[in-house]
């Protein structure tokens, strides 16, 4: 009686830790030891087995209620001392309830950074936490402290480019990346600024960025919407000399289209709000509410952001970072000239669905504030010019065709205002001089996206992720090797999991993803659909493919798995701009236009060739810029910061296992785990395990240096060799050893 039986749900690949756990079923009931036991509702609990038969068990839980669970879904419990550890390896028992509880603890005494071998977690506290500052960043600097901090790894990569002439980086991706990353700005600031005062410019850079390149999604009120590498440069002495910027693929999308409860570009808002009464009056411009690219998704303002005061703040930053105000305000007229075009509309003018364009004060304001000709820029957004023999003919278009014009036009202003605005920080901050090669870069790139309707933008996006993270998974392989080797201890390679056959999906050629994606663009009469079906016929044979009905197909991700609809793909990877459009832009009086508009032309001349570098499909333009990135990447010695959301609410002191796990699986970090288990994933110094257990040693005349005292205590307890390795100068445990030793220990103290 009293036995309430429930299924315990299985949570996913655990292969690892059977092995050696079986064996010690029988050892954790005699010791009455704890293991985590997973409850009808999904959670955790801690419990001790009572006994065990075939392969199931009658676990008591600290409520003394008793469930009966397979075998197979028990987990160790880790000993009282490793409660909470700084680094996930200290913990004897490696398995996935024991890293959740022990990430718990952690952030419900607002710990929130842990470490996982090399790699930093940092779990977003979503609210103010007081380990930041001078006071703190003084700290570690002088190495006061050495808990697991953002600090702490902008202060090693910082030594490590002291010491050597390398170029280091450190990657981010999860949630609370680019806060970490604003963090790691700061500390390398307090290092190495006070020589010219650049570091406060590329401190502000950050602002002009975020106003320009994030938004406010369903996820995150301040999302990035772009990647960003920002290398910053040091002198021989340490001290910040300048900086270049690189970013990744926008989302341009956003600026015509929103979905519902998300914002367009923080900049709009913040224009609308803060322009003085002149600039509004020189812009023609109204409030926000006004305009159907801001209006659209009935969310225009953000719980505790003041768009206004933002847009002060911007001024000030355009001020610093040295963008002159005639710059400034050009730069403002195209962000209204934007806003404009998205409120031209359009009347049907004839019996076969041809339009023309409404002679209204949008049209009229966005042809002054782009310096164009009004009646020219009527005709570019209502007929497409065709060439018949020698002859040209304007043809009208559709409705549908003249809206993807108009939006054309502002996704294409805006994005080049994004990428000059890059330009013109990176000159801000270039330091001409005499570069030492001294340089630390800092990546922040989009995360992982799954949404329900996932597009163009979320392929990208996550083949930017796979990409990165096969870098993160080869590099901490390599790493954990090199320990090993360098303490002189064997290890016989073992294999881990690799996104290989996923990227070989993306990137192969000329089967793969992107190069049919640039087959079927190069082709006129090819539509979503006729794509959607090569990728079907010719990817089948690839197991992270898995083709869907109509338009759509499945990606098996690192991360997991995601359905892309097709539709769109073509005209978002050709991405095209007619010739009559940049023959508009080059004749406008707006200097910033015109200049954008030679760029295009040089590109557009040609046909789409893929060989071509000038004129490249965004696809092939991206996997470029990731292969270069890459390359930077692998050139330096990455120091990994994962970010994890503990909750989707965007709440404090709210931690939701289910969605932690997911991350953790996600981001690879119970990979670095799994690959530790599959080593030795206790590691003491022979002084610390002699210093702890040196004392249950019987025979009291072996030698007292610590590594004869080791091998003695390990000798004394017949401790199997497959268990251990003994290296120069720390002794390397197997999962569960450390648990054993603590036992025998507490037995005698
Ligand atoms: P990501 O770049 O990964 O999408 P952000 O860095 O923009 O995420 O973080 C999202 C939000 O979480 C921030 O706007 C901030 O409110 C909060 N946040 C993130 N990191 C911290 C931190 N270390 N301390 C306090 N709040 C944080
Ligand atoms: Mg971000």
């Amino acid at each position: 009686e009293g036995v309430k039986v429930v299924s315990a749900a299985k949570i996913g690949p655990v292969e690892e830790q059977r092995p050696e756990w079986n064996n010690n079923v029988e050892y954790f009931i005699n010791k009455k030891l704890r293991v985590w036991c997973r409850v009808a509702n999904g959670e955790w609990q801690l419990g001790k087995i009572q006994s065990t038969s075939a392969d199931t068990s009658l676990v008591m839980l600290s409520t003394a209620n008793v469930v009966k669970v397979s075998t197979e879904e028990l987990f160790p419990a880790n000993p009282d001392i490793l409660e909470g550890v700084e680094d996930l390896i200290q913990l004897s028992y490696l398995n996935e309830p024991s890293v959740l509880y022990n990430l718990r603890v952690r952030y419900s005494q607002d710990v929130i950074y842990s470490k996982a071998g090399p790699v930093l977690i940092a779990v977003n506290p979503f609210k103010s936490v007081q380990i930041y500052g001078n006071d703190i960043i003084s700290a570690y600097q002088k190495k006061a402290v050495d808990a697991p901090h953002v600090y702490a790894v902008a202060d090693a990569a910082y030594d490590e480019m002291m010491r050597g002439e390398k170029t280091h980086s450190f990657g981010e991706s999860g949630a609370g990346k680019t806060e970490t990353a604003k963090y790691a700005m700061q500390y390398l600031a307090a290092l190495g600024g006070g020589s010219c005062g650049v570091e406060y410019e590329i401190l502000k850079t950050t602002s002009i960025l975020e106003a320009f390149g994030n938004a406010k999604t369903s996820r995150n009120a301040n999302s990035s919407r772009f990647g960003k590498l920002i290398e910053i440069h040091f002198s021989a002495m340490g001290k910040i000399c300048g900086a270049k910027l690189e970013t990744f693929l926008l989302e341009k999308s956003r600026v015509a289209q929103l979905f519902n409860g998300e914002r367009s570009y923080h900049i709009f808002y913040e224009l609308c709000a803060g322009a003085s009464p002149i600039l509004k009056e020189r812009l023609k411009l109204k409030t926000a509410s006004e305009y159907t690219y801001l209006n659209q998704s009935d969310c225009l303002t953000i719980d505790g952001v003041d768009d206004a005061q933002k847009f002060r703040k911007l001024l000030e930053a355009f001020d610093i970072v040295q963008i002159p105000k005639e710059h400034q305000e050009r730069v403002f007229a195209l962000l209204a000239a934007v806003l404009w075009l998205g409120n031209i509309s359009f009347r049907v003018a004839d019996n076969e669905n041809h339009v023309e364009v409404v002679a209204d004060e949008a049209v009229t304001n966005a042809a002054m504030l782009m310096g164009c000709n009004l009646e020219e820029l009527m005709v570019v957004l209502s007929t497409r010019k065709l060439q018949a023999g020698a002859d040209c003919i304007a043809k009208k278009l559709t409705l549908r065709q003249a809206t993807d014009m108009r939006d054309g036009i502002a996704k294409f202003i805006y994005e080049s205002l994004f990428e000059w605005l890059v330009e013109q920080i990176n000159i801000a901050l270039e330091d001409g001089k005499s570069r030492t090669g001294r340089s630390i870069s800092i990546l922040d790139i989009y995360g992982f996206e799954s949404f329900k309707n996932n597009s163009f933008e979320q392929f990208c996006i996550n083949y930017a992720n796979e990409r990165l993270q096969q870098h993160f998974n080869r590099h901490l392989f390599k790493l954990e090797q090199e320990e090993y080797e360098e303490d002189g201890i064997d290890w016989t390679k073992v294999d881990f999991e690799d996104n290989q056959e996923c990227l070989d999906l993306i990137e192969k050629k000329p089967i793969g993803l992107l190069s049919l994606l640039d087959e079927e663009s190069n082709f006129p009469k090819a539509t979503d659909l006729t794509f959607a079906n090569k990728l079907k016929q010719h990817l089948k044979t690839n197991s992270c493919f898995k083709g869907e009905r109509g338009r759509a197909f499945r990606v098996n991700h690192y991360a997991g798995e995601v359905l892309y609809d097709t539709n769109g793909f073509l005209e978002k990877n050709r991405d095209p701009l007619p010739a009559d459009l940049i023959h508009l832009l080059s004749s406008c009086d707006c200097q910033l236009l015109k200049l954008f508009s030679t760029k295009m032309r040089n590109k557009s001349q040609k046909p789409l060739l893929l060989s071509d570098s000038t004129n490249q499909t965004v696809g092939t333009k991206f996997k470029g810029q990731l292969f270069k990135l890459m390359n930077t990447l692998e050139n330096t010695t990455p120091h990994f910061i994962r970010c994890i959301k503990p909750n989707s609410k965007q709440l404090p002191r709210v931690y939701e296992e289910d969605l932690v796990l997911q991350q953790l699986r996600c981001c690879g970090v119970l990979e670095v785990v799994r690959i530790s288990r599959s080593g030795y994933p206790t590691r003491l110094t022979h002084q610390e395990f002699a210093g702890r257990y040196g004392f249950l040693l019987a025979d009291k005349k072996v030698s007292q240096d610590p590594l004869s005292v080791s091998i003695a205590v390990l000798k004394q307890y017949d401790v199997h060799p497959e268990m251990y390795q003994v290296g120069y100068t720390k002794l390397y445990l197997r999962t569960g050893q450390i648990g054993i030793f603590e036992d025998r220990r507490k037995k005698v103290l």
